[in-house]
C-alpha cells in the first residue's frame, strides 16, 4: 500500500511539472523588447527601438537574439507570436529587423494608429503575415474573460500548459465613454499608449501581466471594464506600465495586481536625447516608491542604490530600493527564470 502511494505520489509529481521558462527583458534602451522563452516556443512583446538612438536599440536586439537562437538552435529561428502593444516607435522599431532575419508565424496588434507604423504593415506585407487586431469591437465580444491564447505546442507533452491571454480597453476616441459611474473624455484616448493591449501570462501558480504604456485613464478604463472580473489581473509579476512613468501605475491597481516583482524597460542616464528615458524621466521616483510601499512586494536580500527621476529633463537622484523592483536601466538585460509552481529566480 505503502509503495503504491509512493509510486502514485511520484507519478503525480512527475506528470504535475512543468518546464521552467524563462522571460529575457531585453535591453533595448527607453523601449520594450520581452522575449518569453519556452522549451518548444517564443513569444515576444513588442520589439521597439529608443527614438534617438535607433542603432544602439538595434545592435542590442540583433546581438541579443543572435546568441539566443545560436544556444537554441531547435527553436529554427522562429517567433511563433509578437504581441505588439501598440504603434509606438519605442515598441514596434525594430520588426522590419526581427522579419528579415527570423520567422515570425503571428503578429498580434491594434489597428489605433497603424497609419503611423509603416514598418509594421511592411513587416506583414513582405513576409505574408497576417496582422490580428485586437479591435474594441472583438475585445468586447470576449467579455468578460480576454482573448486567450493556449501555448500547449510551446512545452513538451504531459507538462504544465502556459496561457496567454490579452485584454484591451480602447474606449471610444470619438465621444468618451461612461461605464456604471465612471467616465471617460475623449482626449486621453487620442494617445496609443491608452490603447496597449495588456497581456497575461499564466503558467501553473505563476503569473505576469504586461500594460504596455497604459496611462491612467486607460488603466481606470480597463478596471472599469472587468469591474466584476478583476481577480484576473491578480499577478506575481508586473512588467511596469509605461516604463515606470509617473501615470503608467496606480495605487488602485496595485492593489489589484498584488505583485511580488516589478520589472521596469528604460534607458540609459547617459543619453540626452528628446527619446531617452532622461527626455521622459523614467523611472521616476514617485512609482519606484509606489512600488517599494506596496505590501504585496517581495523583500530584497539588501536593499540596492539605484537611479530614477524627480521629473523630465532633469539629473537623476539616487535612491535606495528594498523590494523586488528590477529595471533594465539598471543591470541591463534581465533574464527572470519561472517556473510552474510560482517560484521566481532574477539571473
Ligand atoms: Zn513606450
Amino acid at each position: 500500500m505503502k509503495n503504491t502511494l509512493l509510486t502514485l505520489l511520484l507519478f503525480f509529481s512527475l506528470y504535475a511539472k512543468g518546464d521552467d521558462f524563462k522571460a529575457h527583458f531585453i535591453n533595448v534602451g527607453q523601449a520594450d523588447a520581452t522575449l518569453l522563452e519556452f522549451s518548444k516556443g517564443v513569444v515576444m512583446i513588442d520589439a521597439g527601438a529608443e527614438n534617438g538612438s535607433l542603432g544602439l536599440s538595434r545592435n542590442s536586439l540583433t546581438n541579443y537574439l543572435g546568441d539566443f537562437y545560436q544556444r537554441r538552435s531547435d527553436l529554427s529561428k522562429t517567433i511563433d507570436i509578437l504581441i505588439l502593444t501598440h504603434n509606438h516607435y519605442d515598441h514596434y522599431k525594430l520588426i522590419l529587423d526581427l522579419s528579415k532575419n527570423y520567422t515570425i508565424k503571428r503578429i498580434i496588434t491594434t489597428k489605433f494608429y497603424l497609419e503611423k507604423a509603416k514598418d509594421v504593415v511592411k513587416a506583414a506585407k513582405n513576409e505574408k503575415i497576417k496582422l490580428e487586431f485586437m479591435d474594441y469591437r472583438l475585445m468586447d465580444s470576449l467579455m468578460p474573460k480576454g482573448y486567450e491564447i493556449n501555448l500547449a505546442n510551446f512545452v513538451n507533452p504531459g507538462t504544465t500548459i502556459p496561457k496567454i491571454t490579452l485584454y484591451s480597453g480602447k474606449a471610444s476616441v470619438k465621444t468618451g465613454e461612461t461605464i456604471g459611474n465612471q467616465s471617460f473624455s475623449k482626449t486621453p484616448f487620442n494617445d496609443p499608449n491608452n490603447h496597449s493591449i495588456v497581456s497575461k501570462l499564466t503558467y501553473g501558480k505563476a503569473s505576469m501581466l504586461f500594460t504596455g504604456d497604459l496611462e491612467n485613464d486607460g488603466i481606470r478604463y480597463l478596471t472599469a471594464k472587468y469591474q466584476n472580473n478583476l481577480s484576473l489581473f491578480d499577478v506575481d509579476v508586473y512588467h511596469v506600465g509605461h516604463h515606470g512613468a509617473e501615470n503608467g501605475t496606480t495605487k488602485e491597481f496595485l492593489d489589484i495586481m498584488t505583485p511580488k516583482i516589478a520589472l521596469i524597460s528604460a534607458g540609459d542616464t547617459a543619453h540626452r536625447n528628446s527619446g531617452s528615458a532622461w527626455g521622459h524621466g523614467h523611472p521616476r521616483i514617485w512609482t519606484v516608491e509606489l512600488l517599494e510601499a506596496q505590501p504585496s512586494m517581495t523583500l530584497q536580500k539588501q536593499a540596492v542604490k539605484v537611479h530614477a527621476y524627480p521629473d523630465e529633463e532633469v539629473t537623476p537622484k539616487i535612491i535606495d530600493v528594498k523590494k523586488e523592483i528590477y529595471c533594465t536601466c539598471w543591470t541591463g538585460n534581465i533574464i527572470m527564470l519561472v517556473d510552474s509552481n510560482g517560484k521566481y529566480t532574477v539571473q
